[in-house]
């Protein structure tokens, strides 16, 4: 892909991390009130297992943290999302995972009749939409603001719920993204963007 058609999926990312951001300060109850207005189900891998095979998606269960399935079909007027979590995390971890299956639905990422791919800790060689789906997340999340210069491995590790090694990643991903905002150089290849374009 070119590299400013993966700048911008990143950007884009990143503005809708902002606006769930605004929301969330908002209201103590943040995510599961704003999946409940937008009329998504959000339900546990113990509630919701049945309803997962019976959309064939059950083996989805066993490889993430969360993930998303577009039920709607071709003659309804608007996407129909359901969103399935892991019950067993712990509350920054799923915070982060449902924050990333938001990015993909926002970014208009999950299909009608499909599910979302992959919700797993950032990590080299993650894919363009999970890269995006995890810029999403980490801007909702930082109520400090400080993803726009004084973000730290560490602040990542404490918002996102998530191991050092993938927040040294995820914290190297945003520095490229707002470099190359600030610099605005998008005729050459940004290093990072280009490992993690499949
Ligand atoms: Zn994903």
């Amino acid at each position: 892909m070119e590299n400013y058609a993966i700048y911008q999926k990143y950007k884009e990312a990143k503005e809708f991390g902002y606006n769930l951001r605004e929301i969330f300060e908002r209201d103590p109850h943040d995510i599961l009130n704003f999946c409940k207005r937008k009329e998504y189900p959000v339900i546990s891998y113990r509630r919701g297992l049945g309803t997962a095979d019976m959309l064939g998606y059950l083996d989805m269960c066993t490889i993430n943290f969360a993930f998303t399935v577009n039920v709607a079909d071709d003659d309804d007027a608007v996407d129909d999302y359901y969103i399935f979590f892991r019950h067993d995390l712990r509350v920054p971890r799923l915070k982060f995972a449902l924050c990333h299956e938001l990015g993909h639905i926002l970014q208009g990422d999950v299909w009608r009749g499909s599910a979302s791919l992959c919700n797993r800790d950032p990590q080299r060689g993650d894919r363009l939409m999970e890269n995006a789906a995890n810029i999403c997340a980490a801007y909702a999340l930082d109520a400090k603001g400080y993803l726009d210069g004084n973000d730290t491995p560490e602040y990542l590790c404490e918002i996102c719920g998530i191991g050092l090694s993938s927040a040294e990643y995820l914290q190297k991903l945003i520095k490229a993204l707002n470099d190359a905002q600030k610099q605005r150089y998008f005729d050459r290849p940004i290093p990072l963007f280009q490992e993690c374009q499949g």
